[in-house]
């Protein structure tokens, strides 16, 4: 039976990745195709496989979002060639999203359809900003209000002056441009001029900025807070009781900007400790991993894998991309043979763990070297077959002692190559371009080499806010040094909670002087 087609229009809630629902992820995690649009973040595509297609459709630098027909036609073409579509919409698809038109378009189509609602960014809003939207003494209703109904049409659908008794809470999407005049009409609807007011931006991101003031102030607050679309405008009473923890903007590296370096499994950990502190991450690729292997190689060493008495991992990256192909050409784990396993690296251990293999084998210190001396000295590897499976990099010295030292039979197995990234239009490095940050996090010493190789791509722009430097330990610090970067903080150990920790008391103690909080 040829596999049918169907289109789940997904609302992707306002944007911290975990206020989406578990069916939209399972969703995303099976679809053959998503499309997703600005306000649906793109972190959520993490979750998707490999090979899935994606459409942005959303608004980018200098050009306008895709016309809505255009969208409904990829929808369409797609579930049409028997495809899982998911259509990621920020928030709620049916609220101010315009899922009722791609849904009877779906249908005029005879294409079949599935919706999963979305945290719509006026609950979300409220909630990480402290506002009961409701409360039994000062308000029974809320209200969800358009400024305009799409970014293109600049102009008020609504007339503001009839809200202007309501003694609920009003919730306006969409406001922010129309700002002036919507207090004006509900001033002349008859709203005192003492009502309390919140404007909440990029809500539930760590870039979420918010302001208070009173309809006759808030034009004016807005003016000089600078906050801009995306935005929720909260009127009513509600706002005047505001919880008195800022549980969300509170946190201690709230309102702080912080780069770290992506593409390794530690740089994703650092990043998620920073996060949950509050701070807005900046996750600069400077290299980027990707397959490569021979065909031909893999499928002998694969049919061959149980003649090895050894199998060494060198990276986490080295594990995954090893399963994948395993996984491709055998169906049972005990295909693997009686092999021991080492692996450099807690983090290639774990990884290598997830598939409930004991590793039998990590040396003390995280490199190649060590490992090589620890098997030679430990295992005695005269005439002993080992595989090791590897990237492109760093990998001579290891086989060499293995072959040289140890009198082992060894075999190379690469299945990544590793390479400097271009940054000059990574979306990420023209945000620290413009933006600036308040530190840059320094891993080890290749990060500090790669930042300055990539120095024309990251040269900040005027005004911005500059950064200090972090190092994470006492090699860090002298590559830093080397390379005649001020050193702002250095961690009181090598570990990333003590990387943190120190962050936050240093930005603490020196507040950023181009801020724009
Ligand atoms: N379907 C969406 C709304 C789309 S209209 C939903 O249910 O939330 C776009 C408007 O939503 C923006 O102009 C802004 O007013 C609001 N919005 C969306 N995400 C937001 C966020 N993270 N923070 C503040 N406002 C947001």
């Amino acid at each position: 039976m040829p596999k049918k087609g169907k289109v789940y229009l997904i609302g992707a809630g306002p944007g911290d990745p975990g206020l989406l629902t578990i069916r939209g992820r399972e969703l995303i995690e099976s679809a053959d195709v998503i499309v997703y649009d600005f306000l649906a973040n793109p972190k959520l595509l993490d979750w998707a496989r490999k090979d899935a297609k994606h459409f942005y459709v959303g608004k980018s630098a200098g050009r306008h979002s895709i016309p809505q027909d255009e969208i409904e036609e990829i929808l369409v073409e797609c579930a049409r060639k028997g495809l899982q579509v998911v259509r990621l919409k920020g928030g709620d698809p049916f609220i101010f999203g315009r899922g009722g038109e791609e849904v009877s378009e779906l249908e005029t189509d005879k294409i079949a359809y599935e919706i999963v609602p979305g945290v719509t960014a006026a609950l979300a809003a409220a909630a990480y900003a402290g506002i009961p939207l409701s409360h039994r003494d000062y308000s029974s209703s809320i209200t969800f209000l358009t400024g305009h109904e799409n970014p293109e049409k600049q102009t008020l659908s609504i007339d503001f002056r009839t809200y202007g008794k309501c003694t609920g809470t009003l919730c306006i999407y969409m406001g922010i441009g129309q700002l002036a005049r919507i207090v004006n009409e509900l001033k002349e609807g008859g709203m005192s001029g003492d009502m309390p007011v919140a404007i909440i931006e990029w809500a539930t991101l760590n870039r979420q900025r918010s302001i208070q003031g009173t309809l006759a102030t808030i034009s004016n607050d807005l003016g000089r807070s600078g906050l801009g679309a995306p935005a929720i405008i909260v009127i009513g009473e509600v706002v005047a009781h505001r919880s008195k923890t800022e549980w969300f903007e509170g946190r201690p590296l709230y309102g702080k900007r912080i780069v770290v370096t992506r593409a390794r499994e530690q740089a994703s950990q650092l990043s998620r400790l920073l996060e949950d502190n509050g701070a807005d991450v900046i996750e600069l690729p400077f290299i980027e991993v990707k397959p490569d292997f021979d065909e031909k190689l893999v499928t002998e060493v694969l049919a061959g894998i149980a003649v090895y008495e050894w199998v060494i991992f060198t990276s986490a990256n080295g594990v995954k991309n090893f399963f994948d192909l395993f996984y491709r050409a055998y169906d049972d784990i005990r295909c693997l043979g009686p092999m021991r396993i080492a692996a450099v690296g807690a983090a290639t251990a774990r990884e290598i763990e997830k598939h409930k293999l004991k590793v039998d084998l990590v040396p003390k210190k995280a490199n190649a070297r060590a490992l090589a001396e620890e098997l030679i000295e430990n295992e005695g590897l005269e005439s002993v077959q080992l595989l090791v499976v590897t990237g492109n990099q760093n990998r001579e010295e290891l086989v060499q002692r293995l072959e040289n030292e140890g009198r082992a039979i060894v075999d190379t197995l690469p299945l990544y190559k590793t390479s400097k990234t271009d940054l000059t239009n990574d979306s990420a490095a023209a945000r620290y371009r413009n933006e600036g940050a308040d530190a840059v996090l320094f891993t080890s010493s290749s990060t500090v080499n790669s930042f300055v190789d990539q120095q024309a791509a990251l040269t900040l722009e005027e005004g911005t806010r500059q950064p200090a430097f972090g190092s994470i330990g006492p090699m860090t610090t002298k590559t830093l040094q080397e390379l005649n970067l001020p050193l702002g903080f250095e961690a009181s150990q090598s570990s990333l909670e003590h990387f943190v920790v120190e962050t936050i008391s240093y930005l603490n103690e020196h507040p950023t002087s181009n801020t724009e909080h």
